[in-house]
């Protein structure tokens, strides 16, 4: 699996995710592995940890540390984090949008949950680059 990603240092966030080859759409590529934690038992997330935390549909959440973890924000991404369905405990995968050339960085829509908008824009900013970068890694809908 880990044949199709590479990691390597990115100029959007310390290291990031790469494709070590041309990639279609929808290929699954690694999973999303770290320390998990119960429902309603979150850890004390560090500035870092927020963004390497991944809460899971059924309440529960993993603190990542595995190669996923390394993925980027963007605003316009080329992969997906997604459940993997009838898993349980759920496990979720970094999954290709669409087509990605050897060398691109993978990047995905965090949609962070953050507690205000002020916070989302001063502390969550993005620069990612993308056309329609929307200024911040938050979730927007949740304001
Ligand atoms: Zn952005």
């Amino acid at each position: 699996m880990a044949a199709n990603v590479i990691a390597k240092r990115s100029k959007l966030h310390g290291r990031g995710l790469f494709a070590a080859r041309d990639l279609d759409a929808g290929v699954r590529l690694i999973e999303y592995k770290g320390t998990r934690y119960p429902k309603g038992e979150l850890p004390d997330l560090g500035d870092d940890g927020v963004t390497r935390f991944l809460r899971l549909s059924d309440g529960t959440g993993i603190d990542g540390t595995g190669w996923a973890a390394l993925a980027n924000h963007g605003c316009e991404p080329n992969c997906e984090l997604a459940e993997e369905e009838g898993s349980d405990p759920p496990r979720a995968y970094l999954y290709t949008l669409r087509a990605v050339k050897k060398g691109e960085e993978l990047v995905w829509d965090y949609r962070l949950e953050v507690a205000s908008r002020a916070d989302a824009y001063a502390d969550w900013t993005c620069a990612c680059g993308a056309r329609g970068c929307r200024g911040t890694m938050a979730d927007p809908a949740q304001f």
